[in-house]
């Protein structure tokens, strides 16, 4: 039996679609195509960013709602996260969805530069986020931009904050931020390894570099991640056709490394979520 991996697809994010790729899907309706076609193809994590009708970002929980429910709908049994990025709302607002029922939530555990921005994350915000997850039941995935967000968490996990076993994510490939290198990635892996083996991690290339990372991670044993929130482009030819273009490459590359993508309940069972019932 090959080792599960579980294929997360970032599927929008907040970067306008006009600016890089019609594929990207904006209203509630897209979205919800969008990703049953990537659950279809091998996704059991969808990580989501809702907009307005304008393209622009929003925390919006009426349309995290929407959105939600669309999902449960079509795709029964995916793991739902809701992103709290900085780009959707200026601090609780991050949070005001968490309530709603997702299974996880982005946590980033620190500040960084962004190319056009300073994503602002200060230790009360994250401690409220934190404390909100905990209270509705959520899991978060801590979003590390760099490596001393790792650090915190596990700080965060040993008072208590966060809950143990943590499911971490190293983001490489942001400009201003960690770039995509092989030798910090592996001393990511190592610290978690090292610190805590019992933590399920995953890592994202944003940009040109995401199937080299899909690549590391499944070399290592971690999972995956793909979509056209991180990367717009199949490769340096033409633009990816769908989310569930980017999932099925990663899918068909698993058995390359005696892996197989996970189930949702395999997922499921691996983060430590409740199994799905109708
Ligand atoms: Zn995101």
């Amino acid at each position: 039996m090959t080792k599960p991996c579980i294929i997360t697809v970032a599927i929008t994010g907040s970067v306008p679609r006009k600016e890089n790729n019609p594929a990207v899907p904006i209203t509630v309706a897209e979205q919800v195509e969008s990703t049953h076609a990537a659950f279809e193809a091998g996704a059991s994590i969808a990580h989501v960013h809702v907009r307005n009708d304008d393209q622009t970002p929003t925390s919006n929980p009426e349309r995290f709602a929407q959105l939600l429910e669309g999902l449960r709908k079509h795709c029964p049994g995916l793991i739902v996260q809701f992103s709290t990025g900085g780009r959707s709302g200026k601090g609780s607002e991050r949070g005001g969805m968490l309530h709603l029922g997702c299974d996880m939530a982005s946590l980033s555990t620190g500040s960084c530069n962004f190319p056009t921005i300073i994503y602002e994350n200060h230790p009360t915000l994250i401690r409220e986020l934190a404390d909100l997850m905990r209270q509705h039941h959520v899991k978060p995935e801590i979003e590390c931009f760099d490596i001393s967000m790792l650090y915190q968490a596990f700080r965060m996990a040993d008072e208590g904050i966060l809950e143990k076993p943590l499911h971490v994510q190293f983001v490489m490939g942001v400009k201003n931020a960690m770039p995509v290198v092989r030798q910090a990635f592996d001393f990511f892996v190592n610290e978690v390894e090292r610190i805590a083996p019992e933590t399920t991690w995953v890592a994202a290339g944003i940009g040109k570099d995401q199937l080299t990372v899909n690549r590391w991670c499944l070399e290592r044993g971690g999972h995956c991640r793909t979509g056209l929130e991180d990367n717009i482009r199949w490769d340096e030819t033409r633009l990816a056709k769908s989310n569930a273009e980017l999932v099925g490459r990663v899918a068909a590359l698993c058995a390359n490394y005696d892996r197989h993508p996970a189930s949702f309940a395999e997922a499921r069972a691996l983060l430590g979520l409740p199994p799905f019932t109708l």
